[in-house]
């Protein structure tokens, strides 16, 4: 999905739940309703702050916050477990204003751990802190936390034990709602800046450790105002070994591709063929947004200087449900 341009100074926020989503077979209407609802909050949480003429990295902040809060997403609350049974949450923040970026992974604890990447990126002097060292850090920073408790779904607990009985039937899992998902948000704000944030829990029954590309900054976040920002979604490793977010941002700088001809290559061109199964969001400094994916669907919306919270999961034009 492409979408026109914005003016100077306007704004375009878009953002994704992850490319790992229900069948539509087994979706029900409530389901359905309640996934819109989810994605036009967070939405709604970004707008808000754009609208007010506040900066992309805010707006992308406080989406991607309304994602983690929200169980039916895996990041946050909601996130899937490890094949050990526990949660290993992985985030990521760029400002694509001067490139200063920040990411934590492998930690449990912190209840929005976009706001632990985020101070990471402003606090730390680092752009990665991982595991114990990354949670006491946090502390230090006097960022909330919750019990393991609060992060806990049956859904997810559910998925995990699915995924190691039939890891034990030597079946792979190719239910893709039960194997990932992820959140992320991309701005362009007023003054041209452009931001991305990503958060998640990884995939489902991950080997102990595991690090996806969420919180590597070029796979699977990235902003740089001359070019793009980017949030990706999909089979983290993949991701990584084409640098996804960054051959986006390659493109446009080198070969002079548009944001949807460079967000298309790299997702349908590229990681397709390689097993890269999933998507990404993208938006550029004159306010393009692209959100292509290469499976059976993404939770995504976008949200622009006219207001309308359009909403997707399929292969679908977007759902403005103002007028549904
Ligand atoms: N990219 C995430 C990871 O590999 C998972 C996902 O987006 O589905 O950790």
């Amino acid at each position: 999905m492409t979408d026109s341009n914005t003016s100077g100074s306007e704004f375009a926020l878009a953002i994704h739940g992850g490319a790992g989503t229900i069948l539509r077979s087994k979706m029900t209407p409530e389901r359905e309703a309640a996934y819109h609802a989810g994605l036009r909050r967070s939405l709604d949480a970004g707008r808000v702050i754009l609208a007010d003429g506040g900066s992309a990295l805010d707006a992308v902040s406080a989406a991607v916050m309304a994602l983690e809060d929200e169980p039916l997403f895996n990041a946050g609350r909601g996130a899937v477990y490890t094949s050990a049974g526990k949660q290993e949450m992985d985030a990521a923040v760029m400002d694509g204003s001067d490139r200063s970026a920040g990411a934590v992974a492998g930690i449990c604890g912190p209840r929005n751990p976009v706001l632990a990447a985020r101070a990471v990126m402003e606090h730390s002097g680092h752009v990665l802190l991982i595991g114990e060292s990354a949670m006491e850090f946090c502390r230090r920073q006097g960022l909330a936390f919750a019990e393991p408790s609060y992060f806990f779904t049956e859904q997810r607990w559910q998925a995990l034990q699915e995924t190691l009985a039939m890891r034990q039937g030597g079946d792979e899992d190719l239910d893709e709602s039960r194997k990932h998902g992820t959140v992320g948000a991309v701005a362009r704000d007023r003054n041209g800046n452009l931001a991305a944030a990503t958060s998640t829990g990884g995939m489902t029954a991950k080997a102990p450790g595991r690090v996806g590309d969420s919180p590597v900054i070029g796979a699977g976040t990235w902003a740089d105002n001359e070019t793009c920002a980017v949030s990706a979604t999909g089979h983290g490793e993949i991701f990584i070994r084409y640098a996804a977010a960054h051959e986006i941002a390659s493109r446009m700088r080198y070969a002079g591709q548009t944001l949807d001809d460079a967000a298309r290559a790299v997702v349908i061109d590229m990681l397709a063929p390689a097993g890269g199964s999933g998507g990404i969001i993208a938006v550029d400094h004159a306010g393009h947004v692209s959100l292509p994916f290469n499976c059976s669907g993404m939770y995504r919306g976008v949200v622009k200087d006219d207001g309308r919270l359009l909403t997707a999961i399929y292969d679908e034009p977007l759902i403005d449900f103002r007028n549904a």
